[in-house]
């Protein structure tokens, strides 16, 4: 047996009569999973800050309608939290063994690393018809250097026009599906040519989103993002920062954008539930103006808070 995965926490939703520990040194998926042979499933991913989920009814709605366009059995919800609710138990104990054995602070605080949680539900195994489901958590791996530092971003064409969801639903726009491949391509491909990340663009030229965030501009007080489903993912942590800002006094306004409203913005944004808020520090090679120190601080504090509560 190979050393146990103490990074790893993995919870068995749905095979046995209650949501359980699995060990994640062992191996846990069929080779006839149709999440692995297909991408025919669905996920989220939740930062777990401070020993807690955050913006948890935004993920579970999600959830619960990315299973409905595929048309996999609607996740029973209470069985999806008792299995977080395990996970998270296990992430926090195992925090604070970790504190006990390099001895514990002086006033015997455990300090909690960021963690990104993964519920991920399948169509099953192509032979039973059974879904799969389990949740993950790991480390939030490099997202706070990703905040320190900010990103380089390239434009690069999705390929397909904004309203593909109307006309298309199987093109399953709007859904988190596992089939995340292109998303990682384009990664890949921006890192190749120098830049950390990427946005999409539609055919029509439009601004769409980030292979794993969504784009907010910041223009005086107002705050700006593509039409939320129209040819994007709806955003949980863009929902929640607008909810915040807007009893905070922003103008919050979703709408169609291009890229000269990127170059002509205070600020550029990308934000997702791990990473939270990195700016767009260059476009295309050609740098953004910085809104100055204050104003980059403000802005992460707000997604902060929007995430917190
Ligand atoms: N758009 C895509 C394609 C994503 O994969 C993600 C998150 O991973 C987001 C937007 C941001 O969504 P959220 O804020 O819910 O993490």
């Amino acid at each position: 047996m190979t050393a146990p995965q103490h990074d790893i926490i993995l919870v068995d939703v749905l095979s046995e009569d209650a949501p359980r520990i699995a060990d994640a040194s062992e191996p846990f998926l069929y080779p006839d999973d149709l999440g692995a042979v297909r991408g025919d499933g669905v996920f989220e991913t939740l930062l777990v800050r401070d020993g807690h989920a955050c913006n948890v009814a935004r993920h579970e709605n999600r959830f619960l309608s990315s299973a409905e366009m595929l048309q996999l059995p609607a996740p029973d919800l209470d069985r999806w939290r008792a299995a977080s609710g395990l996970a998270v138990d296990e992430w926090n104990s195992r925090a604070l063994d970790r504190a006990a054995s390099d001895g514990a602070s002086a006033d015997g605080s455990v300090t909690h690393r960021d963690a990104s949680m993964r519920w991920v539900y399948s169509r099953g195994r192509e032979s039973t018809g059974l879904p799969t489901g389990y949740i993950m958590i790991t480390p939030a791996a490099g997202a706070a250097e990703a905040r320190e530092r900010g990103v380089r971003v390239m434009l690069a064409e999705r390929g397909f026009e904004l309203d593909l969801g109307n006309r298309a639903p199987w093109a399953l726009i709007g859904a988190k599906t596992l089939s995340y491949a292109a998303n990682m391509a384009a990664l890949r491909y921006a890192k190749e040519h120098g830049f950390d990340d990427v946005i999409f663009t539609s055919s029509e030229g439009n601004l769409l989103e980030g292979p794993t965030s969504t784009i907010i501009l910041v223009r005086g007080r107002q705050l700006l993002t593509p039409n939320p489903g129209e040819g994007v993912l709806p955003g949980t942590t863009q929902a929640a920062l607008f909810d915040l800002a807007a009893e905070q006094g922003w103008e919050c306004v979703p709408a169609q954008l291009t890229p000269e409203d990127l170059r002509t913005a205070d600020a550029v944004w990308l934000v997702s539930s791990v990473r939270i808020a990195v700016r767009v520090t260059s476009l295309d090679g050609e740098e953004l103006p910085s809104p100055g120190v204050a104003a980059e601080a403000e802005f992460g504090e707000l997604c902060e808070q929007a995430l917190a509560r």
